[in-house]
């Protein structure tokens, strides 16, 4: 982008580990630290069909020893997504539960808080979004090294978002790009997550509008822009998150929404195992 005087870094927490990838282990870690110490045998979760949070959660757990559970988004499929027999062979325990229920489950915002739970049970919410969760992301800013003047980053919960915006100087403006459509609901989310945080100074903001018609969902130019991406930099995508931010991003600043000169960080929160659901990537 030497046309308009930009610099773009890219956080690599894709190459944190081959399987725990990104922005997931950031929010797991002092999640699974708390659960340790209240003695939990088992933590039981959910998500979708190609849940990189499940993924992480169930490939750890089996790294620690404890037990897992999910609480999947829809009837059992006929064949099951390459990410759901990960989670089998990692001895997660699977229960596919109705889409209504499963918007219901997402009311339970605290460890203790699913109904029914039995003793030693830690109840993780959707995507890890718990207050513990800031803590370790705020451990990417840690580590940045350079000047700069943004960070992007993907929504799905925007706990991520939340944790930047935390820990990050009042200098710095950090953007989120959410993944799902009609998302002006997460300003609140991240609000929520901030309670007890002055960031009442943070310059903070989500881009609706590099949804590309849902959740999961695509279109041909954001493939094409993955293809052109990958080819170009040698740096894989995937269209959930990364590929929509970056299809965003490029898109601002060829609209000249930063300042020439600026220097701009996007985090590549991994979730490649994901790219396993879309056929063309
Ligand atoms: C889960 C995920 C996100 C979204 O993180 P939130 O904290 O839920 O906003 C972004 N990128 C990737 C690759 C993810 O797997």
């Amino acid at each position: 982008m030497a046309e308009q005087g930009l610099e773009l870094y890219l956080k690599r927490d894709d190459l944190l580990h081959p399987i725990i990838s990104g922005n997931k282990w950031r929010k797991l870690k002092y999640i699974l630290e708390h659960a340790l110490s209240l003695k939990a045998q088992t933590i039981i979760s959910m998500g979708g069909a190609y849940s990189n949070h499940l993924h992480a959660l169930a490939y750890i757990g089996k790294q620690l020893g404890i037990k897992t559970k999910a609480k999947i988004r829809g009837e059992r499929p006929a064949k099951l997504s390459p990410t759901l027999l990960d989670l089998i062979a990692w001895g997660m325990e699977l229960e596919f539960v109705s889409r209504t229920d499963y918007r219901q489950l997402r009311q339970y915002k605290q460890h203790d808080a699913l109904l029914d739970m039995q003793a030693g049970e830690y109840w993780l919410p959707e995507g890890g979004a718990m207050v513990l969760a800031l803590q370790g992301v705020a451990e990417i800013i840690a580590e940045i090294n350079i000047e700069y003047d943004a960070l992007c980053v993907p929504c799905g919960t925007a706990t991520t978002l939340a944790g930047l915006v935390s820990a990050a100087a009042e200098d710095k403006q950090i953007l989120g790009f959410a993944a799902l459509k009609g998302a002006s609901f997460l300003e609140a989310e991240v609000q929520h997550l901030l309670n007890n945080q002055s960031c009442h100074n943070k310059q903070w903001l989500i881009q609706l509008d590099y949804h590309f018609g849902g959740f999961a969902k695509v279109k041909p130019e954001l493939l094409d822009f993955i293809q052109q991406f990958e080819q170009q930099h040698q740096i894989q995508l995937e269209p959930v998150y990364t590929g929509k931010m970056l299809y965003g991003l490029y898109t601002l600043m060829q609209q000249g929404f930063f300042k020439s000169g600026q220097k701009i960080i996007a985090v590549h929160t991994g979730g490649l195992q994901g790219k396993r659901g879309f056929a063309t990537l």
